[in-house]
């Protein structure tokens, strides 16, 4: 004791169960400890009466149950974004988005504050980057979508009076859907990331289905073999945006670093690992990647492989002058793909008048 706290939402449950016992108490507390957290949402020791005082004095010192403050709520005009600014303890600022669409909600969360891989299309990229998040960081943006769920849902006032507001488990519009698609390049971070994806899996705990994470990576290619070799069935989305190396190398920095060829190789030998469909997602921006011929060149690269393309119409940033593609360009676009037997989706737009869409998140720096 008298150190430096360490953070609850970094430590999975096996290791709050082992971290009890090593104090010589039962797991029983530990597991009802994590129940606390996870289930009812509590975030106070003090407010844990089934676990002994004796436990509580000691989890005061030495583990912290602090999570990052709203600096900023923002709600777009059609009501179904809410952006969040979360001010990290040491100063940086990352944003966490709420997503409605029609059935389903879904959190967007930061892996990292900035981003180290410099896509000239993205607000992150063009900030830079600050610093990796911890698990803790990571856990906590969806303990607070939950918590902004359950105050919003119908049934709040249904709920029994012992759960408190951010439980994942009260009767509300429980947050089902995860993506890694915030600030940062989650397999940059891959420690922290897969801590995390541990942790909001945890049954006893947040219970985020592995299928209902989907984590984006611009082509880290040690990421996404590790990613492969290891049992963590989770999404895996990878921004291809260009068919050539040329083009991509144009569009995404990194690609000089791990070039086309070898990540389409990548991508095979995880559909292969994992036997499941990688998702590519791809901006649309007018006149530069929304040809026909680019169009043929992703079906012929992607032939044969478990895929599927998301198109994204581009979102505007300060730093980049690109235009999104027309509706009949993303259509011809889908039809091409279609003709390579490679299904495609466009996506809906969303949050744009509040700079909370794909590649507009910069920590609090104001929009375009
Ligand atoms: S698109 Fe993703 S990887 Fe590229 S700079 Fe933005 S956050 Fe980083």
């Amino acid at each position: 004791m008298g150190g430096p706290l360490r953070h609850f939402y970094d430590l999975t449950r096996d290791e709050i169960i082992a971290l009890v016992a090593s104090w010589d108490f039962s797991p029983v507390h530990a597991v009802r400890l994590w129940s606390y957290v996870y289930h009812d949402g509590v975030d106070r020791f003090a407010a844990m009466p089934e676990v002994p005082a004796r436990l509580r004095a000691r989890l005061e010192g030495e583990l912290s149950l602090a999570r990052p403050p709203v600096a900023l709520e923002t709600l777009s005009a059609d009501g179904f974004t809410r952006k969040y600014l979360l001010a990290l303890a040491d100063g940086p600022r990352i944003e966490t988005v709420l997503m409605r669409y029609t059935g389903r909600v879904t959190a967007c969360i930061s892996s990292q504050a900035g981003c180290a891989m410099g896509c000239g299309f993205c607000a992150t990229g063009q900030m830079g980057f600050v610093r990796h998040l911890t698990p803790g960081e990571i856990v906590t943006q969806v303990l607070h979508i939950g918590r902004v769920l359950r105050r919003a849902g119908p049934a709040a006032a249904a709920g029994p009076a012992r759960v408190d507001s951010d439980s994942p488990h009260a009767r509300h519009e429980r947050l089902r859907n995860v993506v890694l698609m915030g600030m940062g390049e989650p397999l940059h971070n891959y420690e922290a990331v897969m801590r995390a994806v541990d942790i909001l899996r945890d049954q006893n705990g947040p219970a985020i289905g592995a299928k209902r994470i989907t984590l984006s990576t611009v082509g880290v290619i040690p990421g996404i073999v590790r990613l492969a070799d290891e049992a963590r069935p989770i999404q895996l989305a990878v921004s291809l945006h260009a068919a050539t190396q040329a083009e991509r190398a144009a569009l995404v920095p990194v690609a000089a670093r791990w070039p086309l060829a070898e990540l389409i190789k990548a991508c095979r030998y995880y559909v292969e690992k994992q036997q499941r469909r990688i998702f590519f997602e791809w901006t649309l921006i007018a006149g530069r990647n929304d040809t026909p011929e680019q169009a043929h060149a992703v079906g012929r690269l992607l032939r044969g492989l478990q895929a599927q393309v998301n198109l994204i119409p581009l979102n505007p940033t300060a730093g980049y002058g690109g235009v999104p593609s027309d509706r009949d360009a993303a259509r011809r676009f889908q039809e091409i793909l279609a003709g390579h037997g490679l299904p495609s989706t466009v996506r809906q737009r969303r949050g744009l008048d509040i700079a909370a869409g794909c590649g507009q998140l910069a920590g609090g720096a104001r929009p375009p």
